[in-house]
């Protein structure tokens, strides 16, 4: 198949460009390399079935495409808040072309929705039918909405034009290609300790994250993407919750750091907690998680030793 993926020069969207090749695919990746860089794709780049075009998500696009997987969108705090008017336009008006584009040329298309639907949780764990309890006009609306609206639009689109639709729940994931400067949890942790930075804890670290290696993720996506009469919304995610300071300490012992913790203040709207209810996705896809936290965290910090060795 020939199948696109916005976001494709991404962290998530590079490793997904990567297995679709791996599978025989033909990839179109499409990136306005606001986060992301073509280092995560130049290993990609002598394959003949892989395509690179720098577009925007916010403009219209005319392409052949069998599938969409619709990844574009900044996900990291620092950067989705940097211009918050843009990253609501790339939810809303970028899923509206892609679904555009897919209701034309007849592809099926998967959007990468978070966790964030859900905000401050009020449930927990969060299971696919709880709506959620978001913030409507704090600093991380503008992403939180963003994706909402964006679920909204791919359900109308396929109950009022039949689109062949799947939405999945992506939870905290981390792996090897994140941003070094980022500003995610794994990734500040993870240079802060390899550099003997303090570890910068913010609040006093017991809300809780339940992160998922990015292969677990990308398996997951494909079988929900692959499945027939599934739409979604779907949560795939790693259930195993920590709290943000059992966290750093995971790290400091596994990169033998002599980093030391300091609190800073807790952004405002920082959920006090979060962990995937994935019972829908082992039912009905057979998947689960099968990277455990410190064989993932290790082959990431491995990833930023390396870069940072390089990089200085
Ligand atoms: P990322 O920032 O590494 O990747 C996003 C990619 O989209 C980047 O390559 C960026 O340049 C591109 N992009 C941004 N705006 C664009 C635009 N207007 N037009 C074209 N390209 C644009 O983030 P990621 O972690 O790889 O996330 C990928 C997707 O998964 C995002 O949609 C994100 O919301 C979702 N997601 C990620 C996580 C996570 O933990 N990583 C969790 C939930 C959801
Ligand atoms: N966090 C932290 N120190 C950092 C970066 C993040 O304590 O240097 C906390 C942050 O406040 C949040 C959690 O780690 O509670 C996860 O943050 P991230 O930005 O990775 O993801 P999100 O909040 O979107 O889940």
């Amino acid at each position: 198949m020939r199948i696109l993926v916005t976001g494709g020069a991404g962290f998530i969207g590079s490793h997904l460009c990567e297995r679709l090749l791996k599978q025989g695919h033909d990839v179109l990746c499409l990136d306005n390399f606001f986060t992301g860089s073509k280092e995560n794709i130049t290993h990609l780049m002598d394959d003949h079935r892989f395509e690179l075009i720098r577009h925007d998500v916010t403009q219209p696009i005319l392409l052949e495409t069998d599938r969409i997987f619709n990844l574009a969108c900044p996900a990291s705090p620092i950067h989705y808040q940097y211009n918050p008017v843009k990253t609501i336009k790339t939810s809303v008006m970028g899923t509206i072309h892609m679904l555009g584009l897919a209701k034309r040329v007849k592809a099926r298309i998967l959007q990468a929705s978070t966790s964030e639907v859900y905000g401050d949780p009020l449930v927990h764990p969060q299971p696919e039918d709880y709506w959620g309890n978001v913030n409507p006009v704090g600093i991380r609306s503008c992403y939180d909405e963003g994706k909402r609206v964006a679920e909204t639009l791919m359900m109308d689109y396929h109950r009022q034009n039949g689109v062949d639709i799947r939405i999945v729940r992506i939870f905290n994931t981390y792996g090897p290609r994140m941003a070094q400067h980022d500003g995610r949890v794994v990734s500040n942790f993870i240079v802060q300790a390899l550099k003997g930075e303090d570890i910068t804890v913010y609040g006093d670290g017991s809300q809780t994250r339940s992160f998922c290696y990015v292969d677990d993720l990308i398996e997951g996506m494909l079988r929900l993407m692959d499945r027939e009469g599934l739409t979604g919304p779907m949560n795939i995610g790693n259930p195993a919750e920590t709290s943000i300071l059992e966290f750093a300490t995971r790290i400091i012992d596994l990169t033998g750091s002599s980093s030391r913790v300091v609190f800073k203040p807790l952004p405002s709207d920082d959920p006090r907690q979060r962990q995937p209810d994935i019972t829908m996705a082992r039912e009905k896809l057979g998947w689960a998680p099968v990277t455990d936290i410190d064989t993932g965290l290790r082959k990431t910090i491995d990833y930023f030793t390396r870069l940072l060795t390089r990089t200085g």
